[in-house]
């Protein structure tokens, strides 16, 4: 995704910096006072949609990274906003439904990435979704049958949606037996 690790002036004086080592890794360090900026990652977050076992996705629209593949809706978490609110808030954005947030899938993060995605799955969703923000088309897709995904993580997100979810009709065949 986007880099951050380009700023220029520091965040304690408004000083000019430079790369210089710090801690193992090259960091802005303050040509004036000396301070060294430490930068955090970003959050963001994705929802998976299923309808009758298929999967909402959203066609990416001209300008917007990745244009013209197929993702999940998905967004950065503003500071102080729940993470759960924030995935509810960017479906509606994205593609105008109304979700309930259900199970964590999973929390995605590489080296050398600035973001980490958190992803979730949706429980109860309703109305028709339709392409907005920066979507040019939604679609429901089988899970074997996948358009071109925008993101290498994107297949190995599916992957582990789809092997959570035979656990939760084995739970609904046999409660007694978890654990
Ligand atoms: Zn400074």
């Amino acid at each position: 995704m986007m880099s951050i690790d380009t700023q220029v002036y520091c965040q304690r004086c408004g000083g000019a910096t430079e790369l210089r080592l710090h801690d193992g890794r090259e960091r802005p360090k303050c040509l004036t006072c000396g301070a060294i900026t430490f930068f955090d990652p970003k959050l963001a977050v994705a929802v998976l949609v299923e309808r009758e076992g298929r999967l909402l996705l959203g066609r990416r629209a001209q300008g917007a990274r990745a244009a013209g593949k197929w993702s999940f809706p998905a967004g950065f978490v503003e500071r102080g906003e729940p993470v759960e609110t924030a995935a509810a808030r960017e479906v509606m954005e994205e593609v105008g439904l109304n979700v309930e947030i259900g199970a964590l899938i999973g929390l995605y993060s590489y080296q050398g990435e600035d973001v980490a995605l958190a992803v979730y799955i949706a429980g109860k969703s309703t109305g028709e979704p339709f392409a907005q923000d920066d979507l040019d088309q939604v679609g429901w897709f089988e899970i074997d049958d996948l358009p071109d995904l925008a993101f290498p993580h994107d297949r190995q997100i599916i992957g582990d949606w789809s092997s959570q979810k035979p656990a939760a009709s084995n739970q609904q065949s046999d409660p007694g037996s978890r654990g």
